[in-house]
């Protein structure tokens, strides 16, 4: 029987007994023919009787199960308290009883398996956090450190525990703290190249949730950096020394070409001369992409006024126009000003122009628009030319890429120009993007920070 019934059966029969007992002693007065006083007497004490015996069957009906509950809610607590998953509750007594064991039992089972899946993905994650090549180091909220695997020690060469020291406290490299208090000021990812001894290393600060805790991964480049600069040291090196031959093969052809010569020879003097010139170019642009590849750091850039500079960029285009009966517009007001980098941004500007008129049918119109806007300097490049079909657009920014390789070599330059005007652009904090249309021309943009 559930408690509720068994409560319930009680309260009736403790109704019933009242009433009996109220009404035995109204009859028993009445046999009497006692007066009011004393009839009132015995029916209160007839009413007394009978609740000092629903007292006692109260207290039987509800108090084991009462008790059971109790017993119920300190072996809960206890469970609780002492954090052993493994304990049950036994599930007898009054249903009601029963039933609140049996919810407790199996709340038991979902908590115990889920933290079983909890320490297993722990697990997995931390072992795999120990076995990453990468070193990982993991800062807490109050910006101590929490967590590094054994590669960060490595990478660090630490010979202490560094656990509950800040960064800066513990490694010998800044830069760690820097990337870490980057990451809490804004909230978002912060990369940091850095070097630990004899090693380059690249930092990666990523936010760990909104509390301010971060963790660092840490790559060892240094194989990589040595590659780069094993490639950019043999490029110098060979333009270095192909230059001098070249300009010797270039100075007698042009001499040779303001002789006398026998019939027939002249044109081959003439190849000759610009083939070399086509050399001296490449050779040139070569140099120049290895330069801005070698400092890797950012150019440094101060306020200017973009109008002279732009105009000093543009003198050879104006030539090349010129010679092909094209227009060039120029508009760019004097006050336009921005942060860039001098030469860089006359290579950029001098670049996307002349390849304005190299792929422009004689008699096209370039322009050249430059105009302020609150956090940049806009210079827009376009002409109404060949075109470029929009698979092509993602890849013209790469070293030698030509889309019709037969024509570019033919017209352009060296298929090095707008790789360098992407280097410079990001050397010096600019942004170059492109729009074009087959058969309608192309628009080169770039943007300049002005703040
Ligand atoms: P190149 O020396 O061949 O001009 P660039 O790196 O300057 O090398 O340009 C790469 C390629 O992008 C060019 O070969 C050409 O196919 C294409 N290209 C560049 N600018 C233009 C333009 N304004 N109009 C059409 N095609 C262009």
């Amino acid at each position: 029987m559930t408690l509720a019934e068994r409560v319930a059966r009680h309260t009736t029969q403790v109704v019933l007994l009242t009433a009996v007992a109220v009404l035995s002693g109204l009859v028993l007065a009445q046999k009497l023919a006692l007066g009011w006083l004393a009839s009132a007497l015995i029916v209160g004490v007839a009413a007394a009787i009978a609740m000092g015996f629903a007292h006692l069957s109260a207290r039987r009906a509800a108090l084991p199960g009462l008790r059971r509950m109790d017993d119920l809610a300190r072996k809960t607590r206890a469970i609780a308290e002492q954090d052993d998953l493994g304990q049950r509750l036994v599930e007898i007594g009054e249903p009601e009883v029963a039933r609140i064991s049996r919810a407790v039992n199996e709340l038991l089972d979902r908590v115990r398996d889920e933290r079983e899946r909890l320490a297993a993905e722990t697990l997995r994650t931390r072992t795999m956090a120990e076995a990453s090549p990468n070193g990982v180091l993991v800062v807490g909220p109050r910006g101590r450190i929490e967590y590094l695997n054994p590669a960060f020690e490595r990478l660090f060469s630490l010979a202490d525990s560094p656990i509950g020291l800040r960064p800066l406290e513990a490694l010998e490299v800044a830069a760690v703290q820097r990337v870490v208090d980057e990451v809490v000021e804004t909230g978002a990812a912060a990369e940091l190249p850095a070097t630990s001894g004899e090693l380059e290393v690249l930092l990666l600060g990523v936010p760990l949730g909104d509390d301010g805790a971060t963790m660092v991964v840490c790559s060892d480049v240094t194989r990589f950096r040595r590659a780069e600069q094993a490639r950019t040291d043999f490029v110098t090196n060979v333009s270095h020394e192909l230059r001098t031959p070249i300009a010797a093969i270039m100075g007698y052809a042009e001499t040779l070409q303001g002789d006398e010569l026998p019939k027939g020879s002249q044109r081959l003097v003439s190849a000759i001369a610009r083939n070399g010139r086509r050399l001296s170019e490449l050779f040139e642009d070569l140099l120049a992409l290895a330069k801005i590849e070698a400092r890797r750091r950012e150019l440094p850039i101060s306020r200017r006024k973009l109008k002279p500079l732009v105009d000093e960029a543009l003198s050879t285009a104006h030539d090349r126009a010129t010679s092909k009966g094209q227009t060039l517009e120029v508009d760019c007001p004097g006050d336009v000003t921005a942060r860039i980098n001098p030469q860089a941004l006359v290579a950029i500007v001098s670049n996307l122009a002349l390849n304005a008129c190299n792929y422009t049918p004689e008699g096209g119109h370039i322009s050249v628009t430059v105009r302020q806007e609150p956090d940049a300097a806009v210079v827009v490049v376009s002409d109404d030319g060949i075109g470029i079909e929009r698979t092509q657009l993602a890849r013209i920014f790469e070293r030698f890429y030509r889309v019709d390789s037969g024509r570019a070599r033919k017209d352009g330059g060296t298929g090095l120009g707008l790789a360098i005007v992407k280097h410079l652009c990001r050397a010096s904090g600019a942004d170059v993007s492109v729009e074009s249309e087959v058969g309608q021309g192309s628009t080169f943009t770039v943007r300049f920070p002005a703040t």
